[in-house]
């Protein structure tokens, strides 16, 4: 009547965490028990390991295929597997093709064909003049679409204006899709303090708040007006909490994630020329962090995802320091649960916290609320092992990306992940991969 069993005292279910047995039959979870035959042989008992649900990381570039060079499938998704993420969803740049039409989204399936060591589903992206893609694109299998309204980094990709959004919102919102939002829109800089390209404060300076503010009222304006559920990504400024809380008590279709950079490293910290640090929107100062932290608390933010956004190690300039050069993106994918929970228990929050922010959010922006980010019975046994208690560093030789430049290096992290369950197999175990290949393609 069942598979296998996992038996723990600390076991993260949407009630609280509790002791019990999951049962899974046929990758699912069919019924968390209160106690079991402990003799069954099918039984593995965890004693007071923690049992929580895999980690759902909506905001990864794998970059494949055209820069596998900077990343790929092979070594994203081992990385994952690692730190406990059982579903990614992939970013429609910085790949070549990115994936804004029909043939792009062909080759980038293809790509990621027999290199899925974890889940793996998919956004299109939204840019001048593709409005003619967007059906066909959900007709694949897309799970939504991103769009930038600043510069994106590569010139493949442009932002759109307000008036491409006018054309795209009307037709994403007929199918209850997300779009997702890159949120700064560029205006006029004040007079810089410093102009040294090495200087992180230079860099801070050269993206303010304001812009962020800016285009979030205006995304805003265009989610009321469409009923399109507008997801902001890697929230930044603690300026726009305000206007996000408005809109939500308004009752608009509007979804937050901050990333784990925002939460864990403050502006005061990075030293000059720490280009492994940049990122856009920058990393701000602590007191705006604080406020994010807060606003994450309040549910105003709802959840928080990596932008896992690797390059080859030339690009980020690390020798020159250069700001203004290097490219902006922070590695961070195998890291994103203990990077979490390290900070988060140092501010008193709990593994019921993280599972909301890491699992449970997350599945309900890619529209998989029903069948995953929970430990209960229907899910899917995408099942993580944690020792809560065990820290680590971070060092090379542990990094599964295909870079090793992160700002995390020689962090020392809590939580370890011991055991990660894709549908019910156990595919990772104390640093070993059992089964690879064992991830799904996740469509619509
Ligand atoms: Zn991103």
């Amino acid at each position: 009547m069942f598979d296998l069993a996992i038996k723990s005292k600390r076991i993260i279910t949407p009630e609280g965490e509790k002791k019990g047995i999951v049962l899974i039959k046929d990758g699912v979870i069919i019924d968390v028990l209160e106690s079991l035959d402990n003799t069954d042989e099918r039984v593995i008992d965890l004693q007071n390991k923690v049992v929580m649900p895999g980690v759902i990381d909506p905001h990864v570039h794998i970059n494949e295929p055209g820069r596998t060079d900077w990343e790929g499938f092979t070594t994203a998704t081992k990385a994952a597997l690692l730190g406990g993420v059982t579903t990614i969803v992939d970013m429609p740049l910085n790949s070549t093709p990115v994936t804004t039409t029909t043939k792009a989204f062909d080759a980038k399936l293809s790509a990621a064909h027999g290199k899925l060591h974890t889940n793996c589903g998919f956004w299109g992206g939204i840019i001048p003049g593709n409005e003619n893609e967007i059906e066909p694109l959900v007709d694949k299998g897309v799970l939504g679409f991103k769009a930038f309204l600043t510069h994106s980094g590569i010139d493949e990709f442009p932002n759109v204006t307000a008036a491409d959004l006018r054309k795209a919102m009307p037709i994403i919102a007929k199918y209850n899709l997300p779009l997702l939002v890159h949120s700064e829109l560029t205006t006029n800089l004040k007079q810089q303090t410093t102009n040294d390209n090495r200087f992180y404060q230079h860099y801070l300076e050269s993206r303010p708040r304001k812009w962020e503010d800016d285009a979030i009222a205006l995304i805003i304006q265009l989610c009321e007006e469409y009923n399109c559920h507008v997801h902001i990504v890697h929230l930044s400024s603690s300026n726009s909490i305000q206007q996000i809380a408005k809109a939500k008590q308004k009752g608009l279709p509007l979804t937050v994630e901050t990333g784990q950079h925002y939460l864990y490293f403050n502006a005061e910290e990075i030293k000059d020329g720490q280009t492994q640090f940049k990122c856009a929107p920058p990393i701000r100062e602590k007191e705006n962090n604080d406020k994010l932290w807060e606003a994450l608390k309040e549910g105003i933010i709802d959840f928080v995802a990596t932008d896992h956004s690797p390059s080859t190690p030339d690009l980020k300039e690390l020798k020159s320091g250069d700001f203004t050069k290097a490219w902006g993106g922070i590695a961070s994918l195998q890291f994103a649960l203990s990077v979490l929970w390290t900070a988060a228990s140092k501010r008193n929050f709990t593994l019921i916290d993280i599972t909301r922010w890491l699992c449970e959010n997350p599945a309900k922006l890619i529209g998989r609320q029903k069948s995953n980010g929970k430990i209960a019975k229907g899910y899917e046994a995408d099942i993580i092992v944690l020792d809560d208690q065990n820290s680590f560093s971070v060092t090379e030789d542990i990094i599964q990306h295909k870079h090793k430049i992160t700002p995390y290096l020689n962090e020392v992290l809590v939580g370890m992940v011991e055991q990660t369950y894709l549908s019910g197999e156990k595919v990772f175990d104390s640093g070993k991969f059992l089964h690879l290949n064992k991830g799904n393609i996740i469509l619509r």
